[in-house]
């Protein structure tokens, strides 16, 4: 790893003055859990690192309202065991709970997830899935997006390079809704997924009144089921409908072929993922 200048802004406008001042060659630093690895291997060498973990007020729970409010620098730790979220959003406090192991979990933050971009994140598909927004602060103050919009592809997103990410925004989920959530890796949860699934489904008088499904690791960026959504809205809530819509996932998604798994094996993973998560709503009480 070469050298580099650190720096701990006492604010989030004072880091983003940081990244005006250094541009390209600067680099946010949350956990380090993905930073750090790249820096090791070599494909990232910042010349000056931004620590924004020690930035008061961007690591919060705030269930209060109708939509909860994560500040960007939560670790994924403190999400998988909020009980006021619990509470809430039980969704996000599910994936917080599969994500990696305890030790990497209590350095990772939620922000860290998203901004990385992984089309593999733990976090991305659900968050799509949940309606929520990315609120990201920058030289002009700050704006928000939804989270659906915030990747433009395999490690990039909306942002600016003089942005950073400070609050994930979620409105909380009506109770009756049915939720899942299924992570597939090579060995464990713990791993990094191979294809992930996110379900939400409304069903009512035996019909998918409404239904939100989306994908991690199974396009360049999290998937919106918008195909198998259609095929599931005002629909009888069977079987048979269920193992369409699942079936329209495996051809929309666009998986890659890596090490780890061919694209066809993926596409059919997330064939019988989302089958299992619709059907397992369905199923359930
Ligand atoms: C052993 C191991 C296991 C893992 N398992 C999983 C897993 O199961 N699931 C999973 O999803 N991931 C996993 N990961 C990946 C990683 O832990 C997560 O992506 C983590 O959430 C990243 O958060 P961080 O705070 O450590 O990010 P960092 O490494 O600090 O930053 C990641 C990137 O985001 C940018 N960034 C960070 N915060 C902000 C911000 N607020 N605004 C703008 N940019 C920002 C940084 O500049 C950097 O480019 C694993 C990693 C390791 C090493």
């Amino acid at each position: 790893m070469r050298d580099f200048d650190y720096f701990e802004p006492r604010s989030a406008d004072e880091a983003v003055s940081l990244l005006v001042k250094y541009g390209d060659a600067a680099k946010l630093i949350a956990g380090g859990t993905d930073l750090v690895v790249r820096m090791i291997a070599g494909s990232r060498r910042p010349k000056y690192i931004i620590n924004i973990k020690a930035v008061p007020g961007l690591d919060y729970i705030d269930c209060s309202g109708d939509v909860i409010k994560i500040g960007a620098t939560t670790t994924m730790r403190a999400i998988a065991t909020s009980a006021e979220l619990k509470k809430k959003c039980p969704q996000i406090v599910e994936v917080a709970r599969q994500f990696a192991s305890v030790t990497i979990a209590n350095m990772a933050t939620i922000g860290g997830n998203l901004c990385n971009a992984s089309p593999a994140a733990d976090t991305g598909a659900p968050l799509v899935v949940l309606s929520a927004k990315a609120q990201i602060t920058g030289l002009e103050g700050t704006r928000t997006v939804p989270v659906e919009g915030f990747f433009t592809g395999p490690g990039s997103t909306v942002m600016q390079p003089y942005e950073l990410l400070t609050e994930i925004q979620i409105p909380v989920p009506p109770a009756a809704f049915k939720w899942a959530y299924i992570k597939h890796g090579i060995r464990s949860v713990s791993d990094l997924a191979l294809t992930t699934v996110a379900v939400l489904v409304n069903i009512k008088n035996g019909i998918f009144v409404d239904a939100r499904v989306a994908l991690g690791a199974a396009y360049p960026t999290p998937m919106r089921a918008t195909q198998a959504e259609a095929a599931l809205k005002n629909k009888k809530a069977t079987e048979a409908t269920v193992e369409k819509a699942a079936a329209l996932v495996r051809e929309q998604c666009c998986p890659i072929s890596d090490v780890r798994a061919s694209a066809d094996y993926r596409k059919q993973i997330a064939y019988v993922l989302t089958r299992r998560a619709l059907m397992s709503c369905l199923n359930s009480k």
